[in-house]
C-alpha cells in the first residue's frame, strides 16, 4: 500500500497502541494540543534528536551547543518583536461560537487574488477614470463573483487585509467562507491575538513579573552570542545550536502532534558576513536535505516552497519551507530562513550591550553585526513524518501485515532477541546473554519469549525493528556445525539467515 493511503486515525491508533504517544493528561479526559511521548516515542525522538545534533553540530567544526532557559527576561521577547507581533489572526462564529484562524479559514489562492486584484484596481493606478472603470466590473475568482464593493472596501485597509484582520475581512468571510463547523456565513471581526504563554515569576502577580514561555528556541541563543564570542573567540562563519521545548498558544491544534501547544525544535543560528549569506543558505538546505535522507524520509514526499517576497517576515531576504506530505495534505514540516542582522541588531538596541563582532587583528571601525541563516526544524512534525512514510501494509507469507519501515538509525528498538521456546531454560538463558551483551554494547534492544515466534515477528514489525534474532536449539550445539549461531531475520522481506554470534554487531552496525 502506498503512504498516500495511509491515515492519520492510523498513525493514531498505532501510536497509542504500541506506546509511541498518548493523548496528554488522558485519564482527565485530556487537555487539548498536548501530547505525552511514550518509551517508544522517547526512543525514536531522542534518535531523531542525536541524529540531528550529530550532523549539525558534532560533524562540524564551527558549531557551539547550548542549552539556554525557556524562562527568558520578558525584554528579550520585546526586542524579537514577538510581544508585539507574535500574533494570529482570530475570528468567532457568531452561529455556532467556535474560534477559526483567519489564514486558516480563507482558500489562500483566492485571498491572496484579492489582494492582488485590490492592488491593481485601488492602489497602483492611478487615474481616477480607470478606477472607475475597473470599479463596474466585479473581481473574478474560479468564476464565483466578487463583489466589488467590497474589494473597494478591502482596498480602505490594506494592512488589515495583509493580517487578515478588521471588518473588512469580516465581509470577505462573510461573502465567500462557510464555518466548517456549522456551514454558515455569519462571522464576527477578525483581531489578532497573541501566541505566548504568559506566566508570572517569583510571588507577586503583577506586570513586573510578568515572563513568558518561549515560543521558539532562537531567542536563547541570540542571547548569548557575546558569551559564546567571549569564551570561545569564534572566526566567522560559526553557528550555535540548541534543542528545546517551545510553547505557543495555537488556537486551533490539530493533526496529532503537527500543531500542539508544546512541542520541541531543533535549532541553528548561524553567524556569517553578510556577502557570503547565500552561500551558507545553500549549504544548510543541503544539509537539510541530507537530514531528510538519512531519518528516511523520502524525496517524493519532501518539497521546498520558496516563500514569496510578501510573505516572508519583514527581516527575512529569503525563506524556504520544507513541506511534507502528511496523510493530511502538504504542510509545512521544517523552515530555512535568512534573517539579515534582525536579531542581533534588535537585541542590542533593546539590551544595551554591543553585539557586533570583530575579528582578532581587524580595527575596532571594521566592527559590525553578523548576519543569520537560521535552519528550524520541529521535532515533533519530524517524528509525524518519520511515521506516516513508514507506515506500510503488505502481505508476508500469504497474510496481510502493517509495519513501520523505520530507517534502521532511528528506530526506536534496533533488534529484538527471542528464545526459540519459552519454557526451555537453556534457550531462555542463551538468549538473555546474548541480550544483554547487546544492550552493553549500546544497541537498542527487546527480549521477548511471548507467543509463538510469528506472532513476536509480528509485534516487532508494528514498531519497526529492523531485525529480529532468534536462539534454537542449534545454537546452543544440536548440529555442532551451527553451534553459537543464531537465525536473524529481515523485518522488509521476512527472509532468515544464520549468521554466527561473533558477527552479529557487525551486522546489525552496518
Ligand atoms: P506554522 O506556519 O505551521 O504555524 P511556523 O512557520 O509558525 O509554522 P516556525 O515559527 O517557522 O513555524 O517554527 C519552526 C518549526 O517549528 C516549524 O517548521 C515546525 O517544524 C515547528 N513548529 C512550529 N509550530 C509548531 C506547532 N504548533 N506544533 C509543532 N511544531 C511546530
Amino acid at each position: 500500500m502506498s503512504t498516500k493511503e495511509t491515515t492519520l486515525e492510523e498513525i493514531v491508533s498505532l501510536a497509542k497502541r504500541r506506546g509511541f504517544v498518548y493523548p496528554g493528561s488522558e485519564i482527565y479526559g485530556g487537555l487539548a494540543g498536548t501530547f505525552d511521548y511514550g518509551p517508544l516515542g522517547v526512543a525514536l525522538k531522542n534518535n531523531v534528536k542525536n541524529l540531528w545534533w550529530k550532523m549539525f553540530v558534532t560533524d562540524r567544526e564551527d558549531m557551539y551547543g547550548v542549552d539556554a532557559a525557556i524562562l527568558m527576561n520578558p525584554k528579550a521577547w520585546e526586542a524579537s518583536g514577538h510581544v508585539g507581533g507574535f500574533t494570529d489572526p482570530l475570528v468567532d462564529c457568531l452561529s455556532c461560537k467556535k474560534r477559526q484562524r483567519v489564514d486558516q479559514l480563507v482558500d489562500e489562492k483566492q485571498y491572496k487574488e484579492v489582494i492582488k486584484q485590490v492592488r491593481e484596481r485601488f492602489l497602483d493606478t492611478g487615474s481616477e477614470d480607470v478606477k472607475k472603470q475597473l470599479e463596474e466590473k466585479a473581481v473574478k475568482y474560479d468564476d464565483k463573483e466578487i463583489d466589488w464593493l467590497v474589494i473597494k472596501e478591502l482596498a480602505l485597509k490594506e494592512v488589515d487585509l495583509e493580517n487578515y484582520v478588521g471588518p473588512h475581512v469580516q465581509k470577505f468571510l462573510n461573502k465567500l467562507v462557510s464555518c466548517p463547523v456549522c456551514g454558515k456565513k455569519e462571522w464576527g471581526v477578525p483581531r489578532k491575538f497573541n501566541m505566548m504563554f504568559k506566566t508570572y515569576v517569583g510571588a507577586t502577580e503583577d506586570e513586573n513579573s510578568v515572563s513568558y514561555l518561549r515560543p521558539e528556541t532562537a531567542g536563547g541563543m541570540f542571547v548569548n552570542f557575546k558569551n559564546i564570542i567571549d569564551s570561545f573567540h569564534p572566526k566567522l562563519p560559526f553557528g550555535m545550536a540548541q534543542i528545546g521545548k517551545a510553547f505557543r498558544n495555537e488556537i486551533a491544534p490539530r493533526d496529532f502532534v503537527f500543531r500542539v501547544r508544546e512541542f520541541e525544535q531543533m535549532e541553528v543560528e548561524y553567524f556569517v558576513r553578510p556577502a557570503d549569506w547565500e552561500k551558507s543558505f545553500e549549504e544548510w538546505q543541503g544539509t537539510m536535505h541530507a537530514f531528510a535522507d538519512a531519518i528516511g524520509l523520502p524525496k517524493a514526499q519532501v518539497h521546498e516552497l520558496e516563500v514569496a517576497d510578501g510573505d516572508r517576515a519583514h527581516y527575512s531576504k529569503r525563506t524556504i519551507d520544507f513541506e511534507f506530505d502528511y496523510p493530511f495534505g502538504r504542510k509545512e514540516l521544517w523552515g530555512l530562513a535568512y534573517r539579515t542582522d534582525f536579531d542581533l541588531k534588535a537585541h542590542s538596541e533593546t539590551s544595551k550591550v554591543d553585539l557586533n563582532y570583530l575579528e582578532d587583528g581587524e580595527k575596532a571601525e571594521d566592527r559590525f553585526t553578523p548576519h543569520v541563516i537560521e535552519p528550524s526544524l520541529g521535532v515533533d512534525r519530524t517524528v509525524l513524518a518519520i511515521l506516516a512514510s513508514a507506515y506500510t501494509v503488505d502481505e508476508l507469507g500469504g497474510e496481510e501485515r502493517s509495519y513501520l519501515k523505520l530507517a534502521p538509525a532511528i528506530a526506536p528498538v534496533r533488534v529484538a532477541v527471542f528464545p526459540l521456546l519459552k519454557n526451555k531454560p537453556e534457550l531462555v538463558a542463551k538468549a538473555r546473554e546474548i541480550y544483554m551483551d547487546l544492550k552493553k554494547a549500546g544497541v537498542a534492544c527487546m527480549f521477548d519469549d511471548n507467543g509463538n515466534i510469528g506472532k513476536r515477528y509480528r509485534r516487532q514489525d508494528e514498531i519497526g525493528t529492523p531485525h529480529c534474532v532468534t536462539i534454537d536449539f542449534d545454537t546452543l550445539g544440536e548440529h555442532p556445525e551451527h553451534k553459537n549461531t543464531v537465525t536473524i531475520r529481515d523485518r522488509d522481506t521476512g527472509a532468515q539467515e544464520r549468521i554466527a554470534i561473533s558477527e552479529l554487531l557487525e551486522k546489525l552496525r552496518s
